[in-house]
């Protein structure tokens, strides 16, 4: 840990009890965007968040979209200084795990740990931001410093763009920091430099009016289940999970060895993850072949095939129609159209009765793991927990980073604090002092950075739009 930076450090230790405070008041509103139960919850604590940010003496208020609005605020120094936004989300995930071992509403301090739905994803790291912000501020940093706590995050961020296209209350940024992601493993610092994408669409077929007897029609009517499967088994191989969409492939930036590099020093072991996720076997269990899978290469999915009887029981019947629910994961440079068109017909190919309906798509995205804002931003980890940190992919996607790209066209790099035992969208979740004040530390390094990067000099570092 740094020690070489006292005034820091005590200002660190003397915030920890307000620190806690806040946590346990934000924590204790159960902010779940995905109940309609909780609606109240939700905008309650998007007020909350706003009066926080004024008590520590930020401009804040609440950008009202079609849905939930979000929380825009922060400090204003100067015209000609740059400006960072700092990107967290205050909804949280239900909390209805039989597994909980207390209120997942209620706060609970033990020793370093903070227990609550919400702790770790997202409001404890939003805290952390928070805390370093105005550190750096009374510090007079030459940097404008602002944060965007989005209260629909985990439904898919549907009305986000509606908040940034507000440019009065949401102003522009020259970069983004992006703190709601997990390392690898807590002995090592990992920071995300892209994000799989997503498409997501269900093939649908309807042969008959009503489901009937197979004793009376089998043989002769057609079976709408059997041939969605047969669509199925034309696009993914089960058993390698290869996708078999001509032109699927085409446009996949593979990673390179240095990317594969760091992937493997990020402190992932197979068996953590089997066990984390309790998969009794893998397609795989080649470390390096694994990681390339789950993080950098795109997926085909099925996730259910509804229709006909699916009760307890046989009941002998050929069903008039099915659904098979599908998603690709994608990565950089697949574009969600592109693949959808191919999709498209791929399946008329096979089965010209089929129907794709798409269902959502999101940019795969390729951060920055270069330059003077990535260089930035590791020199910041590593001062702020002691250890160099190791560039990485998320498998996942979050849909407020393509909203933000599109938008803005700035920087967007990754700063998470959870780790892998806090329990993220999981019973009993948690976050420590340790990655708040570690945290605390990082943020403070990296706003210093970006203050004596400057504007000009930034701007013209600043890179194309990023590929995908
Ligand atoms: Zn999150």
């Amino acid at each position: 840990m740094q020690k070489h930076d006292p005034h820091l450090e005590s200002y660190i230790k003397s915030s920890r009890s307000q620190y806690e405070d806040l946590l346990a008041q934000m924590v204790e509103i159960p902010s779940i965007s995905s109940d309609p139960a909780h609606a109240a919850d939700v905008r309650k604590m998007g007020a909350a968040a706003t009066r926080i940010l004024k008590n520590f003496g930020a401009e804040a208020r609440m950008v009202e979209t079609s849905g939930y609005p979000a929380v825009s605020g922060g400090w204003f120094v100067g015209n000609h200084y740059p400006t960072v936004t700092i990107y967290n989300h205050l909804d949280v995930q239900p909390a209805d795990e039989p597994e909980w071992r207390h209120s997942p509403f209620s706060f609970q301090k033990e020793a370093d740990r903070y227990r609550g739905r919400g702790t770790t994803d997202d409001k404890g790291p939003a805290l952390t931001a928070l805390f370093a912000a105005r550190y750096a501020i009374e510090e007079k940093l030459h940097l404008n410093i602002r944060f965007l706590w989005e209260l629909e995050e985990e439904i898919g961020s549907p009305n986000f763009v509606e908040a940034l296209r507000q440019q009065a209350l949401v102003p522009r940024s020259d970069s983004v920091l992006v703190s709601d992601t997990i390392w690898v493993a807590k002995q090592r610092p990992a920071i995300p430099c892209g994000l799989r994408g997503l498409l997501s669409a269900r093939l649908t077929l309807q042969t008959g009016s009503t489901d009937v007897h197979s004793g009376l029609t089998g043989g002769g009517a057609r079976n709408p289940l059997a041939e969605l499967c047969e669509v199925a088994n034309a696009c993914v191989d089960a058993q390698s999970g290869d996708v078999k969409i001509p032109g699927f492939y085409d446009k996949v930036v593979k990673p390179t060895q240095d990317e594969l590099k760091e992937f493997l020093a990020s402190g992932f072991q197979v068996n953590r993850f089997k066990q984390a996720y309790q998969l009794r076997s893998l397609r795989t269990d080649n470390r390096a072949e694994l990681l390339k899978r789950i993080w950098a290469a795109p997926t085909f999915e099925i996730h259910g095939l509804t229709g006909g009887h699916t009760g307890p029981g046989v009941k002998t019947v050929v069903p008039a129609s099915g659904e098979l629910k599908v998603s690709m994961r994608l990565v950089p440079n697949q574009r969600p159209d592109k693949i959808l068109t191919l999709l498209r017909r791929h399946v008329k190919d096979i089965n010209p009765n089929v129907r794709v309906v798409s269902d959502g798509k999101l940019e795969p995205f390729r951060g920055l793991s270069t330059g003077p804002y990535a260089e930035a931003l590791l020199r910041s980890v590593q001062a702020g927990f002691g250890k160099v940190p190791v560039m990485v992919r998320e498998g996942g996607s979050i849909g407020a980073i393509d909203h933000l790209d599109r938008t803005w066209n700035a920087p967007i790099l990754f700063m998470g604090l959870s780790l892998p035992e806090h329990g993220y969208h999981a019973p009993n979740e948690y976050f420590d002092w340790g990655q708040a004040s570690g945290g605390i530390r990082t943020f403070v390094h990296y706003f210093r950075e970006l203050s004596q990067m400057g504007r000009q000099s930034a701007m013209k570092k600043k890179p194309k739009r990023s590929a995908r």
